[in-house]
């Protein structure tokens, strides 16, 4: 079996204990030892990569992936892209995510039915380069909602998959589960961009969400909702949601029901996408209307409140930042852990381990992914400095000096620069 040693590194190991200088040894897809003492592990025949004191740490989660997203203006031209290109597309996406530290995401939604799983399935399958992956369904909607981008009188496919009714979402919800979908996409909250569903809307109703609930539950699949207002918060956790994206309107009452729900629930509040649209957008010809952006101004104030709320009262909350936009791109999506210190008041480490250990459980992987511990599934990266100190370190590529997933080098540590030694020992 192949064995990697990693002598003369700082681990940062994912769980938010101070990093301490050591060696780390990884056979197979695992970490099989970690020591403290320089010199003190011996492997015959690994490779050795001395890490000349770079810090060695657990690879990152997107807890809000769209890698089959085009990083276009227009959401509504995602309907346009044929599924050949499409599917292209979303392959190279995959990769620019695990070039950018990303060893796993959970996908948000993916564009077309079948892209996510066809995906999630080629890279399980060693075909093709990209994280640990879990496939979403289409953004399941209601006539008019987030995703309904039909016009009268002209035919468009969507993004989204539109239903109505409870009878319209299970048998949605049915179809995508015998497609292999690992998690189901509702938009029970409308969206500040959405002219006849607002952030502060909820367009779904309780049978419906119940209804694909049901299903999930049935068949061992989660369900995911884009859940802005308060009451479509209150109606996930009334049904058994687990993954709640934005929650960034919630009440008093729904986040004591959030916190009630602390063991089961994650929160994603997706700061990248609302930063970047207020503050950056403009820069790419996109300026939201006044009435939108005051509506995106209050929304992140209140989000950032609730989400320091929700984290004092136990909530995991989690980066991933709706990264699949001309002005945020996928591949920048490092920058949520940069907004959770700036906007959240994390320290670097705590947005780390927001990153590993945290996304390590949405994952449904908490016991075996998501930190350098002994035993643990080997999926690290070499960092040029100290992330612990300054995050922003990991939105750089070329400071990112290896990155392995399952025990093998995605990336290989460069040559040359002293921080790479191969021998047989
Ligand atoms: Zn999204």
């Amino acid at each position: 079996m192949t064995q990697i040693l990693f002598r003369n590194v700082t681990v940062v190991d994912g769980t938010g204990e101070p990093p301490f200088r050591g060696e780390v040894l990884v056979q197979g897809s695992r970490i099989q030892a970690i020591s403290r003492a320089a010199g003190a592990l011996s492997a015959p025949g690994a490779e050795v990569v001395d890490g000349g004191g770079a810090t060695l740490m657990p690879g990152m989660v997107e807890a809000h992936a769209h890698p089959s997203f085009a990083n276009t203006s227009d959401l509504a031209s995602l309907g346009d892209i044929p599924p050949e290109e499409h599917t292209l597309l979303t392959m190279k996406h995959v990769r620019v995510l695990l070039d950018h530290g990303f060893t796993s995401i959970l996908s948000a939604a993916s564009a077309k039915p079948r892209l996510d799983v066809v995906i999630r399935n080629a890279i399980n399958a060693g075909e093709i380069p990209g994280p640990r992956m879990l496939a979403a369904s289409p953004e399941m909607t209601v006539t008019g909602g987030l995703g309904d981008v039909r016009l009268h009188h002209h035919h468009r496919d969507s993004f989204a998959v539109i239903a109505d009714g409870p009878d319209e979402f299970r048998r949605a919800a049915r179809h995508f589960v015998r497609e292999g979908v690992d998690t189901l996409k509702i938009n029970p909250s409308g969206d500040e961009f959405v002219p006849s569903a607002r952030a502060m809307h909820t367009v779904m109703n309780e049978a419906e969400v119940a209804a694909v609930c049901e299903v999930a539950r049935s068949r061992g699949r989660r369900v995911a909702g884009h859940a802005r207002s308060a009451e479509s918060v209150k109606m996930c956790l009334r049904n058994g949601v687990e993954i709640l994206y934005h929650a960034t309107l919630s009440d008093a009452e729904a986040l004591d029901m959030l916190e009630a729900a602390k063991d089961r629930v994650f929160v994603a509040p997706t700061l990248g996408i609302t930063y970047t649209s207020l503050y950056e957008a403009k820069d790419y010809g996109v300026t939201p209307p006044r009435d939108v952006a005051r509506a995106l101004e209050a929304e992140l104030a209140l989000g950032c409140e609730n989400m320091r709320a929700l984290r004092r009262r136990g909530v995991r909350i989690l980066p991933g930042g709706d990264y699949g936009f001309t002005w945020n791109p996928i591949g920048r999506n490092a920058r949520d852990l940069e907004h959770f210190v700036d906007l959240l008041g994390y320290t670097p480490m705590d947005a780390i381990v927001a990153a590993t250990r945290l996304g390590a459980q949405l994952m449904m992987l908490g016991d075996e992914l998501g930190q350098v511990r002994e035993g643990f599934l080997a999926d690290l990266l070499l960092v040029d400095g100290d992330p612990s100190k300054d995050v922003r370190i990991l939105q750089d590529r070329d400071r990112l000096l290896a990155i392995m997933k399952d025990g093998q080098f995605h990336k290989r540590p460069p040559a040359g620069r002293g921080a790479y030694a191969l021998a047989a020992e």
